[in-house]
């Protein structure tokens, strides 16, 4: 059979509704649930395979043949086979010369070879039109439809032809294309799938680091002091007290350090007088992932509002609601509204409730539906400005919840002060330096910095 033809019928203008054949190595289960979807989109699909006795499990309008017999049937050739392997497509070199060949393939750790394997497939096939495509979608959701959350197909290749009509038959079925440049990108690809939440680790492990920290800190002053000096077993509070005292903590301290690194950058920028020096590598590590830390500060606020809810109908409170109102039957005399704390307590509730309707609406910007909906001055805004809003409505929510006992002595259970006081370091040192940050003698030459001005050129070089 000419190998030709069927290269020139594939590049030609598709005049006629009919769909190319399209050729696919392996029949493994990646292969036939993009031959069934393939099918269902109305391709032809061919399979080449080292049997080609047809199973019940290959899809059935589909056919199967030897790999040379396959690759003939076709312009486009996709590889659903391991890398290791290719070595069984170097005798097909001559019958692939000119052809689409797309390489999906993953590889079980990132950057395993020291070419990516779609690089390899080129070595061997230095005919071929070699295109990476289709490795970031599982089989899984190709077979049950379920693509919404690898709905993006990245392709890279070198030849821009083939690239475009991988990118057809991705768009045909429903999927999206990313172009994302030339074969030299395939490593890059092939290392996504591998990658495990890479920005989510610093801000997971913070987390996890610093709630076991004030958890043992709680345990310590709540449970343990209390226990030692009053005799009193508070163990119960491990359940919903301590988590409700850790909850608010970690949300103010965690949106304390999603603007904190800013700060940090601009007392360095104004130090070193350009903006064109590259920040420590810490500080660049910590301003990527300051959405991560923003949205988990969001769920302990979130956990923090539910934790308090159910305080009413926790049986601690209600035994304390009515000791006290026992007690001022006992002695026949009913306490006076004291006005000071009813204007404490409904503005520290006022605080935390306006607190948490902005947190929620900085949160939800942050999620990319949202944010490629609004354009840069918006998103700057909601998540600067607004931002600063929440932080400042979040620590006025602490600073009036625990104020008038963070002076007292009682509050320094073996002289360490209350978590509340800890959890105001960060967030109160972030609010002075942004306000001294936005006097009109420092605003200045950070915004002239910030639009390339240099203090000392030589930065510059
Ligand atoms: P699989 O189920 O193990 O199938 C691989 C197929 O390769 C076999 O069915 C076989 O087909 C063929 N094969 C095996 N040994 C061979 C050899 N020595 N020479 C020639 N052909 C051989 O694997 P898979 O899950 O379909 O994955 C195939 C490729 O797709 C892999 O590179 C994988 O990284 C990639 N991928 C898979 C998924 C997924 O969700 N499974 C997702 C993205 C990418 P025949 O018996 O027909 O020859």
């Amino acid at each position: 059979m000419n190998t030709n033809s069927s290269n020139m019928m594939a590049l030609a203008p598709n005049t006629s509704n009919k769909r190319e054949t399209v050729c696919i190595f392996g029949t493994g289960d990646f292969g036939r649930a993009l031959g069934h979807k393939m099918i269902q989109c109305g391709y032809p699909v061919v399979y080449g395979s080292r049997s080609t006795q047809i199973s019940n499990l290959i899809p059935k309008d589909a056919e199967v043949l030897s790999h040379a017999e396959a690759a003939q049937k076709a312009a486009i050739i996709i590889v659903a086979i391991q890398r290791q392997h290719y070595n069984f497509l170097t005798p097909l070199a001559e019958i692939l010369r000119g052809k689409v060949v797309v390489d999906i393939s993953n590889n079980l750790k990132l950057n395993q070879y020291p070419e990516s394997n779609a690089e390899y497939l080129a070595q061997l096939l230095p005919g071929a039109r070699v295109v990476k495509a289709f490795n970031t979608v599982s089989a899984w959701a190709l077979q049950s439809g379920a693509l919404d959350a690898s709905r993006q197909v990245f392709v890279c290749g070198d030849d821009m032809e083939a690239k475009q009509m991988v990118m057809n038959i991705v768009r045909a079925l429903g999927l999206t294309p990313l172009d994302q440049g030339s074969l030299l990108a395939a490593q890059e690809i092939e290392n996504y799938p591998l990658q495990l939440f890479p920005m989510w680790k610093f801000p997971i492990f913070l987390s996890l680091g610093l709630s076991a920290f004030f958890f043992f800190y709680c345990l310590a002053l709540d449970v343990i002091y209390t226990y030692v000096y009053e005799k009193n077993n508070f163990s119960f509070f491990i359940a919903i007290t301590i988590p409700n005292q850790i909850c608010p903590v970690m949300a103010l301290i965690l949106l304390g350090l999603v603007y904190l690194p800013g700060v940090l950058a601009a007392i360095i920028q104004l130090y070193r007088g350009t903006k064109y020096r590259r920040f420590p590598d810490w500080l660049d590590k910590w301003m990527l992932c300051r959405k991560q830390l923003g949205l988990i500060a969001l769920a302990f606020a979130s956990l923090h509002a539910v934790f308090t809810l159910v305080s009413p109908i926790r049986s601690f409170v209600k035994w304390r609601t009515s000791k006290a109102i026992i007690s001022q039957v006992l002695n026949n005399k009913t306490e006076p509204l004291d006005t000071t704390n009813a204007w404490l307590s409904d503005s520290y509730l006022a605080l935390g409730i306006l607190g948490f309707f902005f947190f929620v609406l900085v949160g939800i910007t942050s999620l990319p539906s949202v944010s490629n909906s609004v354009n840069w001055r918006e998103f700057r805004f909601v998540q600067s400005k607004l931002g600063y809003v929440t932080l400042i409505l979040c620590t006025a929510h602490t600073l009036v919840y625990g104020g008038k006992w963070f002076l007292s002595p009682s509050a320094y259970k073996w002289y360490l002060p209350n978590i509340y006081m800890l959890s105001l370091v960060v967030p109160c040192t972030v609010l002075v330096v942004k306000f001294v940050l936005i006097f009109p003698c420092v605003d200045k030459p950070l915004t002239q910095i910030r639009q390339g001005w240099e203090r000392n050129p030589k930065y510059s070089e």
